[in-house]
């Protein structure tokens, strides 16, 4: 039986009132709403993660991050290394999310060593392939995805795959239920290729521009285990509707 789970990309948002409010009121709204089976996840920015920590541990909500580096420590100014997100009780770690391989330069092969890392230190990585506009335009959106898996995904990979069209994140223009459905069911089928056995139960994440209006559509395709939300996620409202939203 596959946990739905369902994550919150809060991107680079967030000062210290407003994300301790913005916990607060999630909190409160799982509180008083039934009992989920699903798996939920934030990911405040870097600042955010020593403050929020003590206000989410022993709740139903678990911390993610939204990048971590490959190496354990060392000359690397500005990074942050999979042992420091663990240390402060971080438990998820979404890795090239393609606002990161567009403003960083990360490819693929970044991508697979640090989700080689994040595992080691203990981080359940999330890791974001998609296609983007031109891509989809061309007819190469499979093949695109199809090289991402090969070449983001490490030999013994356990963690998540979340599908974001790039085109669809931040626009409002979520992909149609049919396109979603028809592309993880590549996914699937890739995942299988490479992994066998284990590829059949990893879990696969939609994510671009999920909102309250269309959660119910997205998350009831069949093998989708969930949605990476990033603007919805920044509204406790909305981001607890696509929660009661998983069938
Ligand atoms: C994201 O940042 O991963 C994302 C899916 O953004 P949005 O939901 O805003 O499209």
């Amino acid at each position: 039986m596959t946990t739905p789970i369902i994550v919150g990309n809060w991107k680079m948002n967030g000062l210290s009132a407003d994300s301790a409010d913005r916990v607060k009121a999630l909190l409160a709204g799982l509180a008083s709403q039934r009992a989920t089976g699903t798996e939920v996840v934030i990911c405040p920015p870097f600042t955010q993660l020593a403050l929020l920590a003590p206000q989410l541990k022993g709740s139903p909500v678990a911390l993610g991050a939204q990048n971590c580096h490959m190496d354990e420590k060392g000359a690397h100014t500005g990074d942050i290394a999979p042992g420091m997100l663990t240390d402060l009780g971080v438990t998820h770690v979404i890795l090239g999310h393609s606002e990161r391989r567009r403003d960083h330069g990360e490819v693929d092969e970044t991508v697979r060593e640090k989700a080689v890392s994040a595992a080691k230190a203990g981080l359940t990585p999330v890791v974001c392939i998609g296609e983007t506009e031109d891509q989809r335009q061309s007819g190469e959106a499979q093949d695109a995805i199809g090289w991402q898996i090969k070449g983001s995904l490490p030999d013994g990979f356990a963690g998540v795959v979340a599908y974001e069209p790039i085109w669809a994140i931040g626009t409002g223009l979520a992909a149609t239920p049919d396109d979603i459905r028809t592309t993880v069911a590549f996914i699937r089928a890739e995942l299988v290729r490479q992994f066998g056995e284990s590829g059949k139960t990893l879990r696969i994440l939609y994510g671009g521009s999920v909102d309250a209006g269309n959660a119910a559509s997205i998350l009831a395709i069949p093998d989708v285990a969930g949605a990476l939300v990033g603007g919805a996620s920044l509204k406790p409202d909305v981001f607890l509707s696509i929660v009661h939203a998983v069938p």
